[in-house]
């Protein structure tokens, strides 16, 4: 399976280079909300799971969920951060009607982790490390919905969901790379099962600063930020957009400034939302009444001990164990569930190339065809190792081996007891062929002389008829050899 090469919009521009730095909020999967009690749950009836503490009551008092506290360590941990072992938290105050405290509960000076790194694959294929300024602890603040009557609502069960922020270095270099980074993030985090990373419910929310400068510029450009894109596709349609408008706008002798906007998927174009040239001041301090939080090596221990086998080393494995090539490691690694599908094929089989075909092509092909999740399916990892063991010593032919995967996907019927039932052993025996391919070449003496006149495609009409006669077992390799001598 071959992968198409990417291109980058700068190739047009070689003068310049881009600068992306990209922040992400990720709603962590705890059964409860931060500082309270009531669920954290996507898609309840609005302000059902309230309380004084999460609407921001006065004279409430918070209480931190220690998993919160898990969570984070174990993402840092699997990013390589630095993880303070005495932390704090800070209030964050602004006014906005799905905050009623006027402050967000957040970390200021002292994140819980520090100076990580991603790596990733350039366009070239080469490694590259995305660093971490941070990733700190927050929480999520309530919903404005603004309907088409011209009310606005506020829904205050999203308000106090523990989320981290992830903040990368601008090392992003352009889409390719960004693209690369959210991915690599998104199936950390997966793997972690610390979140359900969901872009479409908002548990998982990038937004992108790009700047554009020429080569030789010391100084970076000016930054735009572009907010609250909702897939990794229309994330990478931004930036290059970004790119190429800053770059346009500088050649013009335009002066770029300091603001932020918003993609219009469906104009394919980011549109301005506002500018920032006044920082705003948040007037951050030491929330008073949350204790600081200390972690010991114990906790430390305890939570690194929770930590499975990380995408990146599974992808190296992949590719130094089973052969496979960066790409199919590539697409196998990206979900928990097909890789371990995958590894438990191998280990029936032990045919790692096939086990990734049927996979990559046949499985994956049926699931997105379908819109249905592996778990959802009956396959069992030990049928396809039968089809594939039964493939390989010819028992079946390939077209037959496509007809018992999907029987298998629909049924839960492993290869083995599919092919004994319904009789699909492959039809091997030279004379039994024989019969049936003279007694076709009788039947059809027109297409026997156009054949020997040197109309070489009639072959296939005589493969095709064998094929049909024998309900699709008959060994095609014998069948042809057979028809060539008889002919
Ligand atoms: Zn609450
Ligand atoms: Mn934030």
């Amino acid at each position: 399976m071959q992968e198409e090469r990417v291109k980058s919009v700068l190739e047009q521009y070689p003068s310049y280079e881009a600068t992306v730095g990209i922040e992400v909020h990720v709603q962590l999967k705890t059964q409860s909300k931060i500082f309270c009690r009531c669920y954290n749950r996507f898609g309840d009836m609005p302000n059902s799971n309230v309380c004084p503490i999460c609407t921001g009551q006065p004279g409430v008092l918070p209480m931190l969920n220690k998993r919160v506290i898990d969570y984070a360590i174990m993402l840092g941990l699997a990013t390589n951060c630095f993880i303070r072992r005495r932390c704090d938290f800070a209030r964050k105050h602004y006014m906005y009607p799905d905050l009623p405290k006027n402050y967000q509960i957040t970390q200021s000076d002292k994140p819980i982790c520090s100076d990580g790194y991603i790596p990733i694959t350039t366009i070239d294929g080469k490694e590259k490390q995305i660093r971490l300024v941070r990733i700190h602890i927050e929480e999520d603040a309530g919903k404005n919905i603004h309907s088409a009557t011209g009310w606005s609502f506020v829904d205050l069960n999203r308000a106090g969901t523990p989320l981290v922020e992830i903040v990368s270095y601008p090392d992003i270099a352009n889409a390719h790379e960004a693209k690369e980074y959210l991915n690599h993030l998104h199936t950390i985090i997966r793997y972690l099962g610390i979140s359900d990373a969901n872009m479409d419910e908002g548990s998982f929310r990038a937004d992108v600063n790009v700047s554009v400068k020429q080569k030789e510029a010391k100084e970076l450009g000016t930054k735009i930020e572009v907010k609250n894109i909702n897939s990794f596709k229309f994330i990478a349609q931004a930036i290059d957009y970004e790119i190429e408008r800053q770059i346009q706008d500088i050649e013009a002798g335009k002066k770029i400034s300091l603001e932020t906007r918003l993609w219009d998927s469906k104009k394919h174009q980011t549109v301005f939302m506002r500018s920032k040239e006044e920082a705003q001041d948040y007037r951050y301090f030491t929330e008073p009444d949350l204790p600081a939080i200390e972690i010991d090596d114990e906790w430390l221990e305890r939570v690194n001990a929770c930590i499975p086998e990380l995408p990146h080393d599974k992808f190296n494995r992949f590719v130094s164990d089973y052969g496979l090539s960066p790409y199919e490691a590539d697409i196998l690694i990206s979900d928990q569930g097909i890789s371990r599908f995958f590894e438990d094929v191998v280990c029936g089989c032990n045919h790692a190339k096939q086990a990734s075909n049927w996979i990559l092509r046949d499985l994956l092909g049926y699931l997105k065809e379908h819109k249905v999740e592996l778990h959802q399916t009956k396959l069992t990892a030990q049928g396809v190792a039968e089809l594939i063991i039964a493939l390989e010593k010819g028992t079946i032919n390939s077209k037959v081996a496509q007809e018992i995967f999907v029987e298998m996907i629909e049924t839960g019927t492993g290869a083995s007891a599919i092919i004994t039932s319904r009789g699909l052993e492959q039809i091997s025996s030279v004379d039994e062929l024989e019969k049936i391919v003279r007694s076709i070449i009788e039947k059809n003496p027109d297409i026997v002389e156009k054949y020997r006149s040197g109309n070489e495609r009639m072959m296939a009409f005589f493969v095709g008829q064998a094929m049909k006669e024998t309900k699709g077992k008959g060994n095609p390799q014998i069948i042809q050899d057979l028809l060539k001598k008889c002919l």
